[in-house]
């Protein structure tokens, strides 16, 4: 989870600003495909900072969206330069925008077009964007006060038209309003918080060619041919009323009963918990933030009893492949030479190094120590963003086992290796045609190791599997970095199905009765059918086991009202300690915080009276914090829609939580580190 954004340098300083705008567009929108040079000219020159508030002025050049009055957003700057190079501008058009807002992208557009008509549903957001425009010179930008959806008829017809908000359906006014050949960029979706983005050509009088564009995220377009009105939002005016206050109190109570409260992590009883897990397969234990201590800490107490009291023979991370390996080899005590590489060594760093995760390793190496060989639990990686580690890793192997198989390899995996820096260019030049695909090569280097699986196997099971495995993630990764300009649901759902088959492997690997816990983030284990990242096309790991083990998957979500988080605040970005925000009025977490218990279980499978359509089975916010948390954006960026109970099996609450303790990473930086975490 979270936003993928490169690093700017923060600064307040205002002087600043136009080399920080200059950097932004070529890192986040030139570099990201934009070409249109009309439009990265125009990106160029308008001042973001001055359409925000003063106190979000030093944030104007991240790439993301940011809040303006009346609840409404500014939008992402890649975003804006997307949807208006999608118009197809060559200077001099008359252009309808929808959805004023702060008035910033209305100054983009007006920079390449002739005349800029932008309309704006909120009174205050359309005074205060005419003013801005007006003070800034922004002469050929005329603001009107109104519902969009109904277009400006006045001065059509437009050669193009932008919508900045999501709708449920094209407004009619709009197609109306478009001169022939003209083009209408907008959002639409069924769903009120993530739409298509949708390009709309008019043809001839009465037709038009659509295409879908992207995936997108846009505040509701609100109006006559729009959304009657925002649904279960309180910000919003016209809001669907508030559920009588018994009810809910009904509900906590109801809550607070059914919670099975513990006094620490140590102390809890788990045998109730065992017993509903029963025979089940995998076990899958999330996290609503990828930086909270009592996570991590619950998470291992959980595992070390399925391990000890049920037999379970692997932890499977998100983390990738080769780094996780290091830590099996650990765990069970197999002799590896020393590499040369640092395990866990790229961003984020807190994730799995940590106390609590070193504690746990620690743990896990101890009961070994006392367990047959072949017995000994193990611990594997499903993540995919190891690429190059991985093709080192085969080809080492190969180098060892098979030294002309190797000289193949090497040259099938030399493909990638211009690459080896920035995986990412190399999914953009394949796609643009720029660079052939190295797809072919990469599924050749698989398929040969396969085909010589029983040789190889013979001679030591756990390293081909471990050759296996790179081999397989480098295949999943190439394609990843291919389709990640497709849009998220496709680059989402190649990831999960990666961690899914790898878990099957894994199994199948271990034996018929083998089991398996799962570590990963709420996001992956929970189910995502129930969840509004169904209504966007997304599937998960949680959703994929459940319709493949049925109840034979138990899904564990956690969740935490405030407290310290470990994140960063972009991608690639320093880690840091942050406050967490309280939870939102209106989420899953405030009803579990109304209980005024510290700490619990809730057993939802078998609570099925607790979680009908009018308890806990109504759809409510869920908060998610992944690497990165932006508090600032936090209903926006950090918040979706659930049905807890459908989505877990069973839910832990930490109402107060803690940051992680991030190991010291000078090792990171320099020596050999000969073991996981190099203390
Ligand atoms: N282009 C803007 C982004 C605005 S966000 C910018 O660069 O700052 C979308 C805006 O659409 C919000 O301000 C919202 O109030 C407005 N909006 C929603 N429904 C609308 C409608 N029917 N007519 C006009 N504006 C609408």
């Amino acid at each position: 989870m979270g936003v993928l954004t490169s690093t700017p340098a923060r600064s307040g300083d205002e002087t600043s600003f136009p080399s920080l705008r200059k950097a932004m567009v070529e890192r986040d929108i030139a570099a990201r495909g934009v070409r249109d040079e009309f439009v990265l000219e125009a990106m160029r020159k308008v001042p973001r900072e001055l359409f925000l508030p003063k106190n979000l002025h030093e944030f104007a050049y991240e790439d993301a969206p940011l809040p303006i009055a009346g609840d409404q957003t500014i939008s992402q700057p890649y975003i804006v330069a997307f949807m208006v190079e999608a118009l197809m501008l060559k200077g001099g058009e008359k252009v309808l925008e929808i959805g004023a807002g702060s008035g910033y992208a209305a100054a983009v557009l007006s920079e390449i077009a002739a005349n800029v008509y932008t309309v704006e549903r909120l009174g205050p957001l359309a005074e205060t964007a005419a003013r801005t425009l007006a003070d800034l010179g922004y002469d050929n930008v005329h603001v009107l006060h109104g519902d969009g959806t109904r277009g400006w008829p006045d001065h059509a017809p437009y050669d193009a038209i932008i919508v900045a908000a999501g709708g449920p359906q094209i407004p009619e006014s709009l197609k109306e309003q478009l001169k022939i050949g003209g083009r209408l960029v907008i959002p639409v979706g069924s769903d009120q918080r993530s739409q298509e983005l949708v390009r709309v050509t008019r043809v001839s009088a009465n037709e038009y060619r659509s295409e879908d564009i992207a995936d997108v995220r846009f505040v509701p377009l609100i109006g006559e041919e729009g959304w009657p009105t925002v649904k279960n939002d309180s910000r919003m005016p016209g809001r669907a009323p508030r559920p009588i206050s018994s009810q809910r109190e009904m509900l906590v109570r109801n809550l607070a009963d059914a919670a099975e409260p513990f006094a620490s992590i140590e102390a809890a009883d788990l045998d109730p918990l065992m017993e509903r897990i029963g025979p089940a397969r995998v076990v899958l234990l999330g996290e609503a933030t990828h930086g909270t201590s009592e996570f991590y800490g619950m998470r291992a107490r959980i595992t070390r009893d399925l391990i000890v009291k049920k037999g379970f023979r692997f932890v499977a991370i998100e983390a990738d492949w080769p780094d996780a390996a290091r830590v099996d080899h650990y765990v069970r005590h197999f002799q590896y030479p020393p590499s040369e590489w640092t395990a866990f060594a790229r961003f984020p760093t807190w994730m799995w190094r940590n106390a609590e995760m070193r504690d746990f390793v620690s743990w896990l190496r101890k009961h070994n120590g006392g367990v047959e060989r072949n017995k000994r639990a193990a611990c594997h990686g499903l993540d995919l963003y190891s690429l190059y580690d991985s093709i080192r890793c085969v080809l080492n192997y190969l180098d060892q086992v098979d030294p002309k198989s190797a000289r193949v390899a090497r040259e099938r995996y030399g493909c990638l290796t211009p690459w080896q820096r920035d995986p990412a260019t190399y999914g953009h030049a394949a796609l643009t045609g720029s660079y052939p695909t190295c797809e072919s090569h990469v599924v050749r280097a698989l398929t040969d190791l396969l085909e010589k699986r029983r040789t190889y196997a013979e001679h030591d099971g756990d390293r081909f599997l471990d050759a296996e495995q790179n081999a397989r993630l480098v295949a999943s990764a190439e394609r990843y970095y291919r389709i990640m300009y497709y849009g998220s649901r496709a680059s989402w759902n190649l990831r999960d199905n990666h961690m899914f088959e790898t878990l099957k492997n894994l199994l199948a690997y271990h034996g018929p009765d083998s089991k398996a816990v799962v570590w990963a983030h709420n996001s992956h284990v929970g189910n995502a059918g129930a969840t509004e990242m169904a209504a966007r096309g997304e599937y998960n790991l949680g959703q994929l086991c459940r319709s493949e083990f049925g109840d034979g998957a138990y899904m564990v979500g956690f969740g935490t009202h405030s407290g310290t988080v470990a994140a960063a605040s972009e991608w690639d970005g320093p880690m840091e300690i942050k406050a967490v925000r309280p939870s939102h009025p209106e989420s899953y977490e405030r009803l579990c915080h109304a209980t005024g218990l510290p700490r619990f279980m809730l057993a939802m499978r078998e609570r099925g009276d607790l979680c009908g359509s009018g308890g806990l089975g109504k759809e409510r916010l869920e908060r998610a914090v992944g690497v990165i948390y932006r508090p600032d954006t936090e209903l926006g960026s950090h918040y979706f829609r659930a049905v807890l109970p459908q989505q877990f099996d069973e839910y832990v609450w930490f109402d107060d939580s803690c940051a992680v303790t991030p190991l010291e990473t000078a090792e990171i930086k320099g020596l050999p580190d000969t073991y996981p975490f190099g203390v």
